[in-house]
């Protein structure tokens, strides 16, 4: 991680102009306090509910994020490492306990008591483990008998009033979709810290930081193009089809890509740190429409098709809390890969850059009744004519777009799926003849078919193919 941001920060060299652009763009956000849609409410997440909560009563989807190991591993060693500090002899509040696997660390790492909450049917699973080791009388090397008495099962959603609940040292939770805020679950999340964490109470995790950079990838951009030109035919059964040519556009290029991708297609570096999501102080409405500023410095000359996004975890325990062990855990695409994998908006029109040239930008993320966010994006090539427009005026008519600037929307929920997977990623000496547009036959050309002379005789004297 250490090594990765140290040369994020050598390939980035105007920082301090970007700095300067960067705090004044985050405190005309902060200044404007725009409502969140015409009639000033907030989207609500409880018309998903049903389908949300029965996805996860699956232990087969349980299954996927605990065989995660990036994931599940680094959550236990936040657990473990500052198991001396923040959870030995305290009270934890497992959010969204699923399986109950974060309260079992919570247990391992000497928890007093663990209050799991789960919405969904998934708590009467978890039930029965916490059930089989109830069960093992005195026996101590019962099943899971070092979970004895330790775990409280809460069926509910945890922003309903009344739950059986008392303040509590330490918030464990894994409330995380792709590119950290799909889901929002991290609304719950936060619920549960204003009201079950005692002041200077610790949550596991901390922080969140979002990471965007500008990247090419002509295959996908012509792949997502093609699905669009479908609509551009003009007699489809003798039916022109070209009316909705524009929305089908909009549609698939609003589509976010989740998947892996060649690091080597970033065009620029993301901006060191990321955007950072402070859980222990952004508020609810802040989380609900936040803008990302960001300046890239293009490493190369080339065509920007997007851009691409992830996101880190921090585990760290408050200020006030000494020796503690912060813990890191990245979805970057330069690192093992974890179930988020990372996202990728494409724009409908590409942009061209130089290496050296800067752009700038903004992306927008406001919540919508998807459980997911609407997002915009505006980059604007700095050459010097024009200005960035204001993320806040959205959704502003796309009109007048100068030769510098492109913009374009995507819903977060509308994903679809797109893997290359590049084993030889990080190895500059392997090259493969498909970088050419050359392709190798499927069986080596040694021991490919041959077609044996009888067979082609019969085939010629019949008038017919004989297999
Ligand atoms: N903690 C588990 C499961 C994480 S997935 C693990 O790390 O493996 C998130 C879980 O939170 C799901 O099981 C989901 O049903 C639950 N959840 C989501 N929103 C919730 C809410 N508002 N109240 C209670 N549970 C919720």
């Amino acid at each position: 991680m250490i090594r990765i941001l140290r040369r994020m920060d050598g390939m980035f060299s105007s920082l301090f102009w970007t700095q300067i652009f960067l705090f004044s763009l985050v405190e005309k956000i902060k200044m404007s306090n725009a409502s969140l849609n015409a009639n000033g409410k907030v989207p609500s997440t409880e018309g998903r509910d049903p389908a949300y909560f029965s996805y996860y009563a699956m232990l087969q989807h349980q299954q996927n994020m605990l065989q995660d190991t990036v994931r599940t591993s680094t959550y236990r060693s936040a657990i473990l490492l500052n198991g001396p500090v923040c959870f030995h002899d305290k009270l934890v509040l497992d959010v969204g306990a699923g399986s109950g696997i974060l309260s079992y660390f919570a247990v391992q790492a000497g928890a007093r008591k663990v209050y799991a909450v789960e919405a969904s049917n998934m708590a009467e699973k978890m039930q029965k483990i916490v059930d089989a080791a109830n069960a093992s009388g005195n026996d101590v090397l019962g099943k899971n008998a070092f979970l004895k008495n330790k775990i409280e099962v809460v069926q509910a959603k945890i922003e309903q009033s009344n739950l059986p609940i008392p303040q509590v040292d330490t918030i464990i939770s894994e409330p995380i979709g792709v590119l950290l805020i799909h889901e929002r679950m991290l609304e719950s999340y936060l619920y549960a810290r204003d009201h079950y964490l005692k002041p200077g109470g610790t949550l596991f995790p901390s922080t969140g930081s979002i990471f965007l950079a500008p990247f090419t990838d002509a295959g996908l951009w012509s792949e997502t193009m093609g699905k669009a030109r479908f609509w551009e035919q003009q007699s489809f059964y003798g039916v022109d089809l070209t009316a909705v040519y524009t929305d089908a556009k909009d549609e698939m290029f609003g589509m976010p890509v989740v998947g892996g991708f060649d690091p080597r297609t970033l065009i620029a570096p993301a901006n060191p740190g990321g955007y950072i999501v402070d859980f222990y102080t952004i508020t609810l409405e802040e989380l609900r429409d936040f803008t990302i500023p960001f300046i890239w410095q293009a490493s190369y000359t080339g065509i920007i098709h997007g851009i691409a996004g992830w996101f880190d975890l921090q585990f760290s325990p408050p200020a006030s809390i000494q020796n503690g062990n912060p813990i890191t855990m990245t979805t970057n695409p330069m690192a093992e890969r974890t179930h988020w994998q990372q996202v990728r908006f494409l724009l409908k029109e590409p942009l061209a850059v130089n290496a050296g040239q800067t752009i700038q930008g903004w992306m927008r993320c406001v919540v919508n009744e998807m459980r997911s966010y609407t997002i915009e994006a505006e980059i604007l090539l700095n050459d010097g004519t024009g200005q960035l427009s204001d993320p806040l005026s959205s959704p502003s008519p796309i009109l007048n777009l100068d030769y510098n600037r492109r913009r374009n929307k995507w819903r977060l929920h509308e994903q679809t799926y797109n893997y290359s997977y590049y084993p030889q990623t990080g190895n500059d000496n392997v090259f493969r003849p498909e970088y050419n547009c050359l392709y190798e036959p499927e069986q080596p050309l040694d021991v490919a078919v041959v077609v044996e002379n009888n067979l082609l005789d019969d085939a010629t004297n019949n008038g017919q193919f004989v297999l």
